[in-house]
C-alpha cells in the first residue's frame, strides 16, 4: 500500500501502539520518531521537534535522510535501514552525530526498534537522547584529568590521595627520587606504617586537624635518603564528599639551606668563618655575665693588622683576603677552645679570654699572638711579614659592658700603634681620660659650624728674594663656650674621624678665598693663599667642583691658591686621590707637600705628583742654628727640591738667626712666629708693610 497523503500517515492503519505514543508525546526530553519502510516519518513527537527543529507537520511524510541525516552519512543510513527492513539485519544503538534543521550538529544516543503492526506493515522507531551536555561534561572531565596529569608532571611536588584514616589510595610523583619507599610498597597501606614514627605522628595529628577543623594543614618535616637529608613541607586538605584527604608534599631543602646561609651570614664572617662583630659582642656579653656571677675577670684583645691597607692596595684584594684567612687561622691556633676569636670587620679582630688565671693571662696570650705572626706568610711564591697591634682591656676595671670594654680595648690598640706597632698595650686610666676628652670634643663639634665657633686665622709667608710678604696660610681656630680654645692638632683628627672635616674644610676654603680677594684689593698685590686639605676631604666627590666654584665666587685666579697636603694623603694609594690631584693641577692650582721630613719623605711621591712647593717641617727648623745634622738635612732638602723644580717653604721660623741662615741656604719662602703669628683676617688686612730681613 502506497503512502501518498500525509493525513494517511496518521491513520491508525500504521500505528499499533497508541498508549505508547501517548507516553512519547508526554516526554519532551526524549525524541521519538517512527518511520515506514520507505524511511518516511510516520511519527514525530514533541521531543523530536525540540531536538531537531522540525515541527511535526514539517517532518511527517519526509524521509529520514532528508531531515536529520548529514550528507556524508546518507548512503550508509539508507542502506542500513533497508537492510533491517528487508534482511533483518538490526541497526544497533549508537552514539550519532545528526543534523538539526539549522544544520547544526546534534549529538544523540540513538536506539532503534523494528516491528510489524497489525496491518503487516514494518515500522522503525528511533528513540534519541540528546547527549550534548553529557558529552560536554565528559570532555570537561577529560580535560581536567589531562590538565591535572600535565600539572602533576610539571610540578616537582608529590601528591598523595589518602582515605580519612590515612591509607594511601593514589599518588603522583614526577620525581620518584623523593619517594621514601617505592610506590608498590605504599599503595593501599597506611601512611603511618611507612614513615619514621615521628614523621608519621606529624601526619596523624595534622590529618586529624584537617578533618575536625576543615582547614588546610601545613607542616614541615625531614627524611633521610641515600642522597642526603631532604626537608619537606606538607599541605593536607580534606575532600569531604569523597571521604578522602589530599596531601601535597614539597621539597624545601633549597629554601631551608638558604635560610641556613642567611642565619650563618648574620653571625659569621663569610671570609674567615669567624664569629662576626655581632656574634663576638654577643659572646662577650655572655662572658661578662658569667664573670660577674663567678667574680671572675674577662679580658678582650683588640687586634689590628699593621699597614694592612697598604698591603691590600698594593697587592690586591685577593691576596688581602688570603692574608686575612691565614691570620684568622693563626689567631685560632694560639687561643684555647673556650676562648673566642672573632672578626670585627676589615683587618680588625677580637679575642675574648674566658676565666683569666695565672697561666692563662692576657699578657702571655698577647705575646703568643705577636709570636705566631713572626713567621712570614707564604702567598704563592711570595713571603710577607704582617705584624699586629693589640689593645687589651680587662673587666670589670676597664668596663662592665661589652661596648665599654670594646671601646677601651680599641683605645689601647691605638696606643699600641702609637708605640710603634707590632706590640700590645693595656688600657690605662690616662687613656680613659683621653678617650673621654675625645668624646667630649666630638660632641661639642656637632653644630659648632652653625654656632659660628670657627674662625680662620692667617699666617703670612715671606719671600726671601722679594724681601716681602707674598702669601698666607689659612689656619683654623675653634673657640667653644664649654671647652674654650681647642687646638687644631686636637680637633682636626677628630673632625676627620667623624667626617665633619668636609663641611668644616669647605668653610675654610670659602673664608680664606674671600679674605684673599679683600687682601689683594686692599694692598693691590697678587697675594697667594695656602689652605690645608686633609685626606678625608678627598673622599668628598664634590671637592674639585667646590674649589672651582669658590674660586669663581671670590674672583680669585687658580694660580693664587696653594693646597697643602701631607704624605699621608698619597699613602692611601687610591686612584680617586690621583684623579683629584691631577684635576687640581690642571685647574692651575699649586700643590704643596706639607710637613716634609716627618713621614716617609719619599722622593718618589715628589716626582710622581705635580707638586710645586715643598714645606720643610718646623721640627727641623728649630735645630738648624745649633744642630749641624739638622742644618745639613735642611740644606740637602732644599737642593734636592730645587733640582726637582720645587720651591721651598721653611715653616716654624722663630728667630732672625734662623731666617738669615735659611736665606743663605737658598730657601725661597719663610713662615713662622718671627714674621707673624697666625692672626685674624682683620689684623692681616691692617698689617703694615715693613722690611723684615
Ligand atoms: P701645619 O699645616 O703644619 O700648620 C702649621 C702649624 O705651625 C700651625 O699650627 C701654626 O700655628 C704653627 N706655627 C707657625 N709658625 C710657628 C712657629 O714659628 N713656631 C711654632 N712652634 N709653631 C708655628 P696650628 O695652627 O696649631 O695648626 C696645626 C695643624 O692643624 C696644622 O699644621 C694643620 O695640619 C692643621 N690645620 C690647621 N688648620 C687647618 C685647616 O683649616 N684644615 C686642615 N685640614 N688642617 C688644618
Ligand atoms: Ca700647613
Ligand atoms: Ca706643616
Amino acid at each position: 500500500m502506497e503512502l501518498t497523503d500525509v493525513s494517511n500517515v496518521l491513520s491508525h492503519k500504521y500505528v499499533i501502539n497508541d498508549p505508547l505514543h501517548q507516553l512519547f508525546d508526554a516526554v519532551h526530553t526524549i525524541a521519538v520518531q517512527g518511520y515506514d519502510v520507505k524511511r518516511r516519518v510516520i511519527y514525530w513527537n514533541k521531543g523530536s521537534e525540540l531536538l531537531y527543529g522540525y515541527t511535526k507537520a514539517e517532518a511527517i511524510g519526509n524521509k529520514i535522510e532528508e531531515l536529520i541525516i548529514p550528507v556524508q552519512m546518507k548512503q550508509h543510513v539508507i542502506e542500513s535501514i533497508n537492510n533491517w527492513f528487508t534482511k533483518d539485519i538490526p541497526l544497533p544503538a549508537a552514539e550519532l552525530l545528526l543534523r538539526h534543521k539549522d544544520n547544526k550538529v546534534i549529538n544523540v544516543f540513538s536506539s532503534h526498534v523494528l516491528f510489524t503492526n497489525q496491518f503487516e506493515q514494518k515500522q522503525m522507531y528511533c528513540i534519541d537522547i540528546d547527549i550534548a551536555d553529557l558529552k560536554y561534561a565528559q570532555a570537561q572531565a577529560m580535560f581536567k584529568e589531562h590538565m591535572l596529569e600535565a600539572a602533576f608532571e610539571a610540578i616537582p611536588d608529590l601528591f598523595f590521595l589518602m582515605t580519612e584514616e590515612g591509607t594511601i589510595i593514589d599518588y603522583h610523583a614526577s620525581n620518584k627520587k623523593n619517594l621514601y619507599v617505592p610506590a608498590d610498597e605504599f599503595i593501599g597501606k597506611p601512611m603511618v606504617d611507612i614513615l619514621p614514627s615521628e614523621v608519621a605522628q606529624l601526619f596523624k595529628v595534622n590529618i586529624a586537624k584537617v578533618l575536625t577543623e576543615q582547614i588546610v594543614a601545613c607542616f614541615e618535616y625531614q627524611l633521610t635518603f641515600p642522597h642526603g637529608t631532604i626537608h619537606f613541607e606538607a599541605r593536607i586538605s580534606h575532600l569531604p564528599v569523597h571521604n578522602q584527604v589530599v596531601t601535597i608534599v614539597r621539597d624545601i631543602s633549597e629554601r631551608y639551606e638558604t635560610a641556613e646561609i642567611i642565619r650563618n651570614h648574620a653571625y659569621f664572617d663569610p671570609l674567615t668563618l669567624l664569629p662576626n662583630r655581632f656574634l663576638s659582642l654577643d659572646r662577650l656579653s655572655q662572658l661578662l655575665n658569667e664573670a660577674k656571677r663567678n667574680n671572675d675577670k674577662t679580658a678582650i684583645l683588640f687586634l689590628d693588622l699593621d699597614d694592612f691597607k697598604k698591603v691590600n692596595d698594593t697587592l690586591g684584594h685577593e691576596i688581602g683576603d688570603k692574608l686575612l684567612k691565614e691570620s684568622a687561622k693563626r689567631l685560632n691556633y694560639v687561643v684555647r677552645k673556650e676562648d673566642t676569636v672573632g672578626r670585627l670587620g676589615g683587618d680588625e679582630f677580637i679575642v675574648l679570654l674566658r676565666g683569666l688565671t695565672d697561666d692563662h693571662n692576657a699578657l702571655t696570650i698577647a705575646e703568643n699572638l705577636l709570636k705566631v705572626f713572626r713567621k712570614p706568610f707564604k702567598i704563592g711564591d711570595r713571603e710577607l711579614i704582617l705584624t699586629l697591634s693589640i689593645g687589651i682591656a680587662i673587666s670589670p676595671d676597664n668596663g662592665n659592658t661589652a661596648s665599654d670594654l670594646l671601646k677601651s680595648a680599641d683605645t689601647a690598640m691605638y696606643q699600641a700603634k702609637a708605640l710603634g706597632r707590632n706590640t700590645y698595650s693595656f688600657f690605662t686610666k690616662a687613656m680613659n681620660e683621653t678617650m673621654l676628652r675625645r668624646l667630649e670634643v666630638e660632641e661639642q663639634m656637632h653644630g659648632a659650624l652653625e654656632r659660628n665657633e670657627f674662625e680662620v686665622y692667617y699666617q703670612s709667608q715671606f719671600d726671601v728674594k722679594k724681601n716681602d710678604i707674598v702669601s698666607a696660610e689659612a689656619l683654623l681656630r675653634w673657640h667653644n663656650p664649654k671647652l674654650g680654645n681647642i687646638t687644631p692638632d686636637e680637633f682636626i683628627p677628630i673632625a676627620e674621624h667623624t667626617g665633619l672635616i668636609v663641611p668644616i674644610g669647605q668653610f675654610v676654603v670659602r673664608q680664606a678665598l674671600l679674605l684673599l680677594n679683600r687682601w689683594q684689593t686692599a694692598k693691590g698685590k697678587q697675594y697667594r693663599m695656602a689652605i690645608n686639605l686633609s685626606p678625608r676631604q678627598f673622599r668628598d666627590s664634590q671637592l674639585i667642583n667646590f674649589i672651582e666654584q669658590s674660586l669663581k665666587e671670590a674672583k680669585i685666579s687658580a694660580q693664587c691658591l696653594e693646597l697643602e697636603i701631607t704624605e699621608g694623603v698619597l699613602m692611601i694609594g687610591q686612584s680617586y686621590i690621583d684623579d683629584a690631584l691631577k684635576s687640581l693641577n690642571e685647574l692651575g692650582i699649586k700643590l704643596s707637600m706639607d710637613d716634609f721630613g716627618t713621614g716617609y719623605s719619599s722622593l718618589s711621591y715628589l716626582r710622581q705628583y705635580a707638586f710645586d712647593i715643598l714645606k720643610i717641617d718646623r721640627s727641623f727648623i728649630s735645630g738648624i742654628t745649633h744642630n749641624k745634622a739638622d742644618r745639613e738635612l735642611v740644606s740637602a732638602t732644599i737642593a734636592m727640591a730645587h733640582s726637582l723644580g720645587l720651591s721651598v717653604v721653611a715653616e716654624g721660623v722663630e728667630t732672625k738667626a734662623q731666617a738669615l741662615l735659611l736665606s743663605e741656604l737658598q730657601c725661597d719662602y719663610l713662615q713662622g712666629f718671627y714674621f707673624s703669628k697666625p692672626i685674624p683676617a682683620k689684623a692681616l688686612l691692617q698689617s703694615l708693610p715693613k722690611i723684615l730681613l
